[in-house]
């Protein structure tokens, strides 16, 4: 290959991906599209520069103009989610849950969080990443009955296992997190109440879901799924964590902040505080809901019978026979990217799943309203219909003896 092909190949490779993203349906639940405010930071010249340690502290000089892009950085997460704190350095979710873990606690000691399997992230405590390794975690389950959070369980395994850290928040969990009730089972225990709403970031700086302060200690969430920002994440906190969590992240788990996305962040907070954005975030419930609603109404089976927020999980194989790794191939044919998802108590292996999580963000930023996904329901009902008649799943039981 010579060097002007590779060129030439990379160069076609992002026009044939932003050509993707605005011919093709998208339904993934924690991507979205920001704006060209977002992007022109994002690609900006502040990448060159190096900037460790924050604002008027810094190791390096000529940081002077990257100092005022972090500091209305900072004031805007503290004023969007009503925090005393806020940290825009950190690159990603999974590193921003790193840096609260290793700021508050010593290897070994307790978390609590939501089961894997039933929402959880990666990062809550999985043995394959790093969480999982360092840390002891236990979990609480959802309700077999409708899949809901089960508080009470909560509360008891929470008396029983004394987490240093109760975390709330999900990937593919559709309710809310009564964040009240969980404050009042971590006092009991002496525990930090921790909120990660990577997923509903946007929703909560809308309005459209609850604050999570006054009532939990710290909260991280990614800057790029509902919030509609660039790729990263922030830290917001009770005023007494501002110590661990600023040496934390630096130097304890980051080395130089990406200044050109800390200014894109600047910009994606400040946008959420616009009328449009807020009208933004109410379709994107709305949809989402009505979506759900057209699934039910046809006897279709939805995790928890509903949904609170920008996606909702469609259980195709209790609908139509299919499993998730099916319906997801299927309808990626016809160009709408939805991914499969386990549902609580899954009889399906993980490879496949019996259910599709489906998102209404991206859409919504390219101009979707609700009457748009509800052709679409109509659309996929179809396909999946077809599908199920044609080519039905094998059971979960003949998966496990193929082993
Ligand atoms: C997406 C997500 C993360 C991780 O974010 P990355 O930026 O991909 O590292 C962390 N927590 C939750 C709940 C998420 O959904």
């Amino acid at each position: 290959m010579n060097l002007d092909e590779i060129r030439n190949r990379i160069f076609t490779a992002i026009e044939n991906e932003e050509k993707r993203q605005h011919e093709g349906v998208n339904l993934i639940a924690s991507e979205n599209l920001s704006s060209d405010d977002v992007r022109r930071a994002a690609g900006s010249m502040l990448a060159h520069k190096y900037a460790e340690g924050y604002p008027g502290k810094r190791w390096y000089g000529g940081c002077q103009y990257v100092d005022e892009c972090e500091e209305i950085a900072v004031d805007l997460a503290k004023k969007v989610f009503g925090a005393q704190y806020a940290n825009v350095q950190p690159h990603a979710g999974a590193i921003a849950n790193l840096i609260v873990y290793t700021a508050l606690l010593s290897p070994g000691d307790t978390i609590m969080s939501l089961l894997l399997n039933q929402g959880g992230h990666l990062s809550h405590g999985s043995p394959a990443n790093i969480s999982g390794k360092l840390y002891n975690f236990v979990h609480y389950p959802v309700k077999e009955s409708d899949c809901t959070i089960d508080y009470d369980e909560m509360e008891r395994l929470a008396l029983e296992h004394k987490p240093k850290i109760l975390l709330g928040g999900a990937s593919s969990y559709p309710r809310e997190f009564d964040w009240k009730r969980m404050r009042q089972i971590a006092d009991k225990i002496g525990a930090i109440l921790m909120a990660d709403v990577a997923h509903t970031a946007g929703l909560i700086a809308a309005g459209v879901h609850k604050p999570v302060f006054p009532d939990v200690h710290v909260m991280t969430t990614t800057t790029h799924k509902t919030l509609r920002g660039p790729r990263g994440a922030l830290i917001c906190a009770q005023e007494e964590f501002e110590k661990k969590f600023q040496s934390g992240n630096f130097p304890g788990i980051q080395g130089g902040p990406f200044m050109h996305m800390i200014a894109a962040k600047a910009l994606a907070l400040r946008e959420t505080l616009t009328d449009e954005f807020r009208e933004y975030q109410r379709e994107v419930l709305a949809s989402s809901a009505a979506m759900a609603k057209w699934f039910i109404d046809r006897g279709k089976r939805v995790v928890t019978g509903g949904t609170d927020c920008h996606f909702f999980l469609l259980d195709v194989y209790a609908s139509y026979g299919v499993n998730g790794d099916q319906a997801e191939k299927r309808l990626m044919e016809d160009n709408i990217a939805v991914n499969k998802n386990g549902v609580a108590y899954d009889p399906m292996p993980i490879s496949k799943t019996s259910g599709l999580r489906i998102g209404t963000p991206f859409m919504c930023s390219r101009g979707w309203k609700t009457a748009d996904f509800l052709s679409l329901a109509e659309q996929i009902d179809k396909t999946l219909t077809t599908l199920g008649e044609s080519d039905p799943s094998p059971s979960p039981e003949s998966f496990k003896k193929r082993k």
